[in-house]
């Protein structure tokens, strides 16, 4: 047996900013024996990023601090201890490294909203797996970090890589898509979050017929490979829709106002209740922005762009 290698962290601090995603089609079919629906979707990284301080220690401990830009959701809290999803991607990285004295105090700064449908606590798990690798001197590359992102949550492994890509399985095994242009996004909260887990509930309860093999739409792939923002926007969808909308029908007024302020396309992100509305430009961005925020009807109303990288060291 060969001696075994101590890990000594190289650096003492690493900062690591992670975008949040939204799914510009969600197609979901008939829920799995494991509990799981497969899905098939395509994710956009998109340009609202958190950010997480990771500082190194020895003594095997795990800590994490959060701080929010924005109030949170009502009834709605960021863990600070071990359930906090960070701290979990660090927990396991250590484990695949075989050190128990890996230890380190992680700070995050969180701007993506918290349960609203754009994979916040899944961008934080990507980012600890990417800066705890870096101070642990772990020498993992992205490929093998993959296996540990797809344990923690189905929306990880994307995160790691952002751009654009296709989701399979669970969403969590990711291929690149062949991808022009930039688009331009507004992105209204809400001040009440959506239990992903209800939404799934409530699909498989509307939709007892659900396919077994959910499938991407050709239109949306063609029009990401044409860079043509106003045929991506014809071709938005999400099979959670109905389930969203049920739980939340006030989401359907947003989505109208938006539409009706002449958004090229208008979905929820993901099991919501975060609305996404794609624009034609900047400028056409910030109508649509002050339009939705005139309703009074948005926790808060976001511009935004996509696709940006995933998970990155700064
Ligand atoms: P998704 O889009 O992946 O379904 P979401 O964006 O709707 O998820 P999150 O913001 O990831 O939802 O939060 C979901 C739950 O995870 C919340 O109850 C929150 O308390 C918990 N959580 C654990 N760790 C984190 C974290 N680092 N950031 C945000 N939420 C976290």
């Amino acid at each position: 047996m060969g001696t075994p290698v101590r890990l000594v962290p190289v650096v003492t601090r690493v900062t690591v900013r992670v975008p949040a995603k939204i799914n510009l089609c969600l197609g979901v079919g008939r829920v799995r024996p494991d509990g799981f629906h497969p899905l098939a979707t395509v994710y956009q990284a998109v340009d609202l990023h958190d950010e997480l301080r990771i500082t190194a220690r020895e003594d095997g401990e795990l800590s994490v601090a959060v701080h929010t830009e924005f109030d949170l959701p009502e009834g709605m809290s960021v863990p600070e201890g071990p359930d906090n999803i960070a701290v979990r991607a660090a927990q396991l990285l250590r484990e695949r490294l075989g050190d128990p004295d890996l230890g380190a105090d992680i700070a995050i700064r969180k701007v993506i909203p918290v349960a609203g449908g754009m994979a916040g606590g899944s961008a934080d798990a990507a980012a600890a797996l990417v800066g705890c690798n870096e101070l642990w001197g772990g020498g993992l590359g992205r490929a093998d970090l993959e296996p540990l992102a797809a344990e923690l949550g189905s929306d990880v492994p994307f995160l790691l890589h952002g751009g654009n890509a296709i989701g399979g399985g669970r969403g969590e095994t990711v291929s690149p898509v062949l991808a022009r242009g930039g688009y331009h996004w507004v992105f209204a909260t809400s001040s009440e979050g959506l239990s992903t887990a209800a939404v799934y509930a409530e699909f498989d309860r509307l939709n007892p017929g659900a396919p077994e093999v959910p499938e991407v739409p050709d239109e949306l792939i063609n029009a990401l490979r044409a860079g043509d923002a106003h045929a991506l926007g014809r071709a938005l969808s999400n099979d959670l829709t109905d389930a969203s909308l049920s739980l939340r029908p006030e989401l359907a007024d947003t989505l109208e106002v938006g539409l009706e302020a002449g958004a090229l396309g208008a979905v929820i992100s993901g099991s919501g209740p975060t609305t996404a509305f794609l624009a034609a430009s900047e400028e056409h961005a910030l109508d649509l922005a002050m339009a939705l925020a005139s309703t009074g009807s948005a926790a808060d109303v976001i511009q935004s762009r996509g696709p940006v990288s995933g998970a990155r060291l700064v």
